[in-house]
């Protein structure tokens, strides 16, 4: 962090309906002088176990916050974070004051979790959501499909978004198993009023099947991978 070696990454997310970009993912990258650029799956975890994940995450969440100010006001910005940032209590202050920084609307910004985060300290997680969400910021349940994904997480907590883990994607030319639980999260989401993005859709093929699928947005390889800000700005 002080020697400035991380990056954000930004991959778009697609609206099926308008065929146009609605948001972007910020996605964290570390430029080691060494070791070259180290994805976050080798060093997020290590940041997690160390508490190092809460100055991170607020690197992160006050960049991302700065780089969507640049960008038309209808893109939202997405930011992954830990269910360790939560327990450590400064996480609404964190957001507060990122998006204040920025001069962003709070309703662009959308954090993205997984279910992790409600099988640990439920009470004081499910709090700190509530709260974030009567900020005016957007809550999605993220990886769903993945670990245990309990139906009853629907109950305990309105989600905004649920992202549908990319192994279902993976799975559509396998058989029909993936595309019938595709199916159900996609039916189980629009009743609940909730918007499902789909994550690693890679082919046509597998965007075509999506498109029949009822929904919303999608995100992988075929629309973009993440590309650095400079990229993104052009
Ligand atoms: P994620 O939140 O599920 O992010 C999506 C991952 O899938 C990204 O990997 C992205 O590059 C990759 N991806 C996107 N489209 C495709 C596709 O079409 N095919 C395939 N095979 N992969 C695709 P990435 O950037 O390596 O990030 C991995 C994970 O690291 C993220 O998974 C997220 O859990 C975590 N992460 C990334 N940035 C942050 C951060 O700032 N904070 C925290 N706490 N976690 C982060
Ligand atoms: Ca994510
Ligand atoms: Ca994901």
């Amino acid at each position: 962090l002080n020697e400035k070696q991380f990056e954000l990454y930004y991959q778009p997310i697609l609206d099926l309906a308008s065929g146009e970009i609605k948001g972007m993912e910020a996605l964290i990258r570390w430029n080691h002088p060494q070791r070259g650029r180290i994805p976050p799956n080798d060093f997020i975890p290590l940041a997690e176990e160390t508490g190092l994940i809460v100055p991170i995450g607020e690197w992160v969440l006050r960049q991302a916050c700065s780089h969507a100010a640049r960008w038309p006001d209808d893109i939202m910005i997405a930011v992954n974070v830990s269910p360790i940032q939560f327990r450590s209590q400064t996480l609404l202050k964190t957001v507060f004051s990122a998006l204040a920084a920025a001069g962003i609307k709070s309703s662009r910004l959308e954090l993205e979790i997984t279910e992790t985060i409600l099988l640990q300290d439920s009470e004081g997680t499910l709090a700190t959501l509530h709260q974030l969400r009567s900020l005016g910021v957007r809550i999605a349940m993220d990886d769903f499909g993945t670990g245990y994904s309990s139906l009853s997480y629907f109950r305990r907590f309105p989600f905004d978004k649920v992202k549908i883990d990319r192994s279902f994607i993976q799975g559509l030319s396998e058989g029909t198993s993936a595309l019938a639980i595709l199916r159900a999260i996609a039916r189980l989401a629009e009743s609940l009023n909730i918007t499902t993005t789909v994550e690693g859709v890679e082919t046509e093929e597998q965007m075509a099947k999506v498109r029949h699928e009822n929904i919303h947005q999608v995100q992988g390889y075929l629309v973009s991978p993440p590309r650095p800000l400079e990229e993104v700005d052009k």
